[in-house]
């Protein structure tokens, strides 16, 4: 095994070497996190809507525990889809104004379980070069061609979907948001390129679910674009504050997953407790508005301090925000300099973004308030010069 010490330093040297790092939540305060003794200013998680430790959502939570036991013991397909399944996807399916709704346990076995059951051998997937791991991990297992197209680049993709014109089935696969990058899919021009090729049209809505549409439905909805897409992906564990995913469709998509797709058949359902958590935590985005228009204004007021100091954070505008510093090395120290300043935010390198875009992936939430923002603004406007990132 001596080759993985080998390898391991390699990536050490390049500063690409990953650590798991022990932190703990606070409670009652879903924005900090402490890692050893110290108490941070928590902007690398996905808990948008601050619902992670909302109240009613750990009461249901454990009263499903207490009356329904730890575990749901066996797969959905023989003793595990508890009533409670039954009745959150009928919620979901209501909520997302389509025919039906599947809960799979995460987004990774979503994603790479949805699309490894839409294509095979013969087929094609095109996907964005940023779509995320599990979208790109589906399409490996799939054995379908991987046709990946430049960011947005909507020509390319054009381009790849003439040269593959004789394909069995065409799949198209997107974020709606980009999770490491903040910026929208061109989800109006995917739709339109769609229906004149012939192809299936998937969006993952992981980083949008919650935060658009008059109910958090996503940006599909936002746009008025919901009866266009024939596969809609989102997760509970980022603005639902919980864990798990769900896949809305045709009444037929789903009938398709329940007897084809891998992750649900031969996996063990979700624990009650996590289900009734998701249930609840539905209602609150549903009807808690001013969480969405509370996260927008945290968004607009941070992005703009930034922007203000000079740093390049691209194209978006949502609340995940890249401060993009270049190289591995500066990424990993300003990330350092960040926590010595009371703030937990992590440097995101390679493979996980393109080579020479290492960055800090600032994730805003519901919960920050614009003293606490100013006051990251500020602190990073100082690591920035130190580092050599602005120039004074
Ligand atoms: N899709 C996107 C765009 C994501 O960012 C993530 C998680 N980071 C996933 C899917 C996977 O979701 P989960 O964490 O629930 O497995």
């Amino acid at each position: 095994m001596n080759w993985m010490d080998t390898e391991l330093e390699l990536m050490a040297d390049a500063s690409l070497n990953r650590s798991l790092r022990a932190s703990r939540s606070v409670s009652g305060y879903p924005g900090y996190t402490v890692r050893g003794e110290q108490v941070l200013l928590n902007m690398s998680s996905n808990d948008y809507l601050g619902l992670s430790q909302h109240p009613a959502i750990l009461e249901v939570m454990r009263e499903a525990l207490l009356t329904e036991g730890a575990g749901s013991g066996a797969s959905r397909l023989t003793t595990g889809n508890g009533l409670a399944y039954v009745r959150l996807e009928e919620a979901l399916a209501d909520w997302q104004n389509c025919e039906a709704a599947l809960v799979f346990a995460n987004g990774y076995m979503a994603n790479s379980g949805v699309i490894s059951t839409l294509v095979g051998r013969g087929d094609v997937v095109f996907s964005d070069q940023l779509n995320h791991a599990s979208m790109v991990d589906g399409i490996v297992f799939s054995r379908a061609e991987h046709a990946r197209y430049r960011h947005n680049d909507l020509e390319h993709l054009r381009k790849l979907l003439n040269n593959n014109r004789d394909k069995r089935r065409k799949l198209i696969v997107t974020d709606a948001i980009f999770s490491m990058d903040g910026d929208r899919a061109h989800l109006q021009e995917l739709i339109s390129l769609k229906h004149e090729y012939g192809a299936m049209l998937m969006v993952d809505e992981a980083h949008s679910g919650g935060l658009y549409g008059g109910r958090g439905e996503g940006l599909c909805h936002e746009l008025g674009l919901q009866n266009d897409v024939d596969i809609h992906m989102g997760t509970f564990s980022k603005s639902f504050g919980v864990y798990g995913a769900y896949i809305c469709g045709s009444r037929t998509l789903i009938r398709w997953l329940v007897n084809k797709a891998r992750p649900l058949i031969y996996s063990t359902a979700l624990p009650p407790s996590i289900i009734a958590g998701i249930a609840k935590a539905l209602v609150l985005v549903k009807e808690e508005n001013w969480r969405r228009e509370r996260i927008h204004l945290a968004t607009r007021l941070f992005r703009s301090l930034l922007c203000n100091s000079g740093f390049k954070i691209g194209a978006g505008d949502s609340p995940i925000v890249p401060l993009i510093v270049g190289d591995n090395e500066t990424a990993l120290r300003f990330s350092s300099a960040l926590e010595e300043e009371g703030i937990a935010a992590v440097a995101i390198r390679p493979p996980t973004v393109p080579e020479g875009t290492a960055r800090i992936r600032f994730s805003l939430s519901a919960v920050h308030t614009d003293k606490e923002l100013t006051h990251a603004a500020v602190r990073t406007h100082n690591i920035g010069l130190q580092l050599g990132v602005l120039c004074p």
